[in-house]
């Protein structure tokens, strides 16, 4: 299968790793759009969040428990952090294999774009 997420978890492409369980990876965005950026991904191969059914829900909650973990460990718990999963063309999702960002670090703005 040729999803550049599975490879990360492979350890086959390289990614600044943050988190690691044995459900879930964390990995720095290799494009940042804030100053803390961060993809939270099951290890798993999912599509997107169309795709989750059954026992999966757990590894979306296993997801939301890594990214409070992470929001502490960079120190943005405090000042807040947004989790965003895009879902489908619409929200622009690039990769099909579901990630949340996390992102933090600077007030954000909310856009529809
Ligand atoms: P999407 O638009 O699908 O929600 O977001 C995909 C994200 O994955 C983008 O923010 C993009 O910068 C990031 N990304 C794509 N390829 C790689 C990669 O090989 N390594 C890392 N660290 N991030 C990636
Ligand atoms: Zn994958």
């Amino acid at each position: 299968m040729d999803c550049i997420f599975c490879k990360i978890v492979e350890g086959t492409v390289p990614a600044k790793k943050v988190y690691e369980n044995e459900h879930v990876l964390a990995f720095r965005d290799i494009e940042p759009i804030a100053p803390v950026h961060i993809l939270i991904i099951p290890k798993k191969h999912i599509e997107s969040m169309n795709a989750v059914d059954g026992d999966d829900w757990g590894l979306i909650a296993e997801i939301h428990r890594a990214a409070q973990h992470i929001a502490k460990q960079e120190g943005v718990a405090e000042s807040g952090y947004r989790l965003v999963n895009n879902c489908g063309r619409d929200a622009g999702q690039a990769v099909y294999h579901i990630h949340y960002h996390l992102l933090a670090g600077e007030k954000l703005g909310w856009a529809k774009t």
